[in-house]
C-alpha cells in the first residue's frame, strides 16, 4: 500500500496532473498548499474541540492533501521520508535519548540532517 499512489489513482480519475519532474509552477500546486491549510484548520478545530473523530479523519485528510501536493510537485514522498526517518533514528544513541520537558526527542551529537536534495535526485 502507497499513500502517494492511493492519491494518484483519485488524481488520475480527476483528470489532475501527477508532474513527472520537480516544479513549484502550476495552479495545482497552489490549489494544494490552500487544501493543506484548510485540512490543517480543520484539524486544529477538532483537537481544540477534543473531538477524536473529526481529529482522525482531519489527520487522514492532512495526509491525503499533503500526497496531494507531492503528486502535483513531481516530489517521491517515499524517498523523502526514508531520509527524514534516517535523520530522526540518529537522535538515538546506542538506544539512548535525551527528551526535553516537553517530550520532544533531543539532536545529540552525532545527529545528522537529511539529504533532501539527494532525495529528490537534485
Ligand atoms: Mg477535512
Amino acid at each position: 500500500m502507497s499513500y502517494q499512489k492511493d492519491v494518484s489513482e483519485f488524481m488520475n480519475l480527476g483528470e489532475q496532473k501527477i508532474s513527472s519532474n520537480l516544479t513549484l509552477k502550476n495552479d495545482q500546486v497552489k490549489l494544494y498548499m490552500n487544501l493543506i491549510k484548510e485540512e490543517f484548520e480543520e484539524t486544529l478545530k477538532a483537537f481544540n474541540e477534543d473531538d477524536l473523530v473529526e481529529l482522525a479523519d482531519g489527520l487522514a485528510d492532512m495526509v491525503w492533501v499533503i500526497m496531494g501536493m507531492c503528486n502535483s510537485t513531481g516530489i517521491n514522498f517515499d524517498k523523502v521520508w526514508t531520509e527524514v526517518r534516517a535523520s530522526n533514528m540518529s537522535k538515538f544513541v546506542d538506544g539512548k535519548f535525551v527528551k526535553n520537558e516537553s517530550g520532544k526527542i533531543l539532536k545529540p551529537e552525532g545527529y545528522f540532517k537529511p539529504n533532501i536534495s539527494k532525495a529528490l535526485g537534485l
